[in-house]
Formats: structure tokens, sequence, C-alpha cells
């Protein structure tokens, strides 16, 4: 899954931030100041893009960015600004910056742009954001197009994510508690059984036979499997 750096210090937001993330499919890495966030990039560096608050205690975003660029990292940078009167300040200092947010933003406009940078970064980290494919099957995560036979199938946010969870993970016994924290989040309150509400939906989309399903196939009593 393709990661994304977190730099917040309010709680609060990064969590949102984070659910938000994992939702579509990011895998999230979280920072609490600009010192841990400096950690985690080093010990993950196959992390494609970096939302960086810029109020912070400690050095504040815009150290962190300059440091990431003076690191040689390609790293691709988001700015979290907190106010549109900000903006001066933002564009005089962001170089290094690939864009900025400014707060409050939505989830979807904040996905947008992180889609719209991992994008743009493609080329340079097509060992991460390259596509998956599996039988008939082709998901590309930079463009978010779902393929079976060559043919696209349309699929929702979270059936997208799903499907990228499962061909991430070939083989692999995923309980519907790890499915439903790995797309909807730790703090989501709501039920499992949206996960197999989910799953029959994607089943109706992806398989020859949805009745008899043979790529996602069901673990009794436990979650769901990507193949036999
Ligand atoms: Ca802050």
């Amino acid at each position: 899954m393709k990661k994304v750096l977190v730099l917040e210090d309010e709680a609060n937001i990064r969590s949102f931030i984070v659910i938000n993330l994992q939702r579509y499919g990011y895998d999230p890495i979280e920072a609490e100041t600009g010192e841990q966030a400096l950690d985690r990039l080093r010990e993950h560096p196959d992390i494609g893009v970096a939302l960086l608050d810029v109020m912070l205690p400690g050095i504040d975003g815009f150290e962190v960015c300059r440091r990431i660029r003076a690191s040689g990292a390609k790293t691709g940078i988001i700015m979290l600004t907190a106010k549109s009167q900000e903006m001066d300040k933002v564009t005089g200092l962001m170089t290094g910056a690939d864009d900025y947010v400014t707060k409050p933003f939505s989830p979807s406009e904040l996905i947008a742009r992180i889609d719209a940078l991992y994008r743009r970064l493609g080329n340079t980290l097509e060992n991460t954001g390259g596509a998956l494919i599996s039988g008939p099957f082709r998901l590309n995560p930079s463009n978010r197009v779902f393929e079976k036979n060559g043919e696209r199938v349309r699929l929702t946010q979270t059936e997208f994510a799903i499907m990228n969870l499962f061909m991430s993970n070939p083989g692999k016994a995923l309980s519907r508690g790890d499915i439903l924290s790995a797309i909807w989040g730790d703090d989501y309150a709501g039920e499992l059984k949206i996960v197999d509400v989910n799953i029959r939906r994607l089943r109706l989309k992806i398989e020859d036979d949805p009745t008899n399903p043979a790529y996602i196939t069901t673990i009794w009593g436990y979650g769901y499997k990507w193949g036999s």
C-alpha cells in the first residue's frame, strides 16, 4: 500500500486524516513533531507523500520540508496550513513543497490532492505505486483503475481499497476485523457487517459466478482470503 506521512500535532486532526487515508487505501505513518517526522521518513524510505502541518511545537513544517529537500529525497510534500491569510507566507516559504491544503479541508479534497501528487510522482515511484496483477485482474493505484480481462470494472473507493488490500496480500487469511481496521480505521464505530456487505457487492462485480466465488473466498467464522 502507498505510504503517506501524516505530520500533525493535534491528535484529533491527525486521526481524522489517518482514518480517511486508510479508507481510500493509503497506509498512513503518523508523526506528532517535526523531529519524529524526519525519523519516520528515515525508517520508511518508501513514503511517497508527506503531509506537513505548518504550526508545530519544535521545528515547524517549513523547516521539515526544507530538511527533506536538503536530504535529496523525492518525497511529494503537501503543506497543511491553518488559515487562508497565511497564503503569502506559504507561497514565499513553500519552496520545495508540491502543494498545500488550507484547514479546514474535506477528506475528498485532501485525498484528491494526494492522488494527484502520487500520479505526478508515478514514474519515480514505480516500485511502490505500480499496478497489482492477479489472474485476470489488474489494479492500478496511481489512476485508481481496476480491470478484469482488460475491461474496466467500476468500483467505489471503499471497494477499490478492499481490492487493493486483497491483491497486496494474496493467499493471506484476513479476518473481518483486519479488513475493517485497514479500510475503515481502528476508530470506526460501526459493525463488522459493513465488511460483508462490501464483499457481497464486490463479488457481484468481479466474480464469474458470485454464488460460487473463486477469487474472494470465505474462511468460515473468520473472514476472507484472496484466492483459493
Ligand atoms: Ca498544528
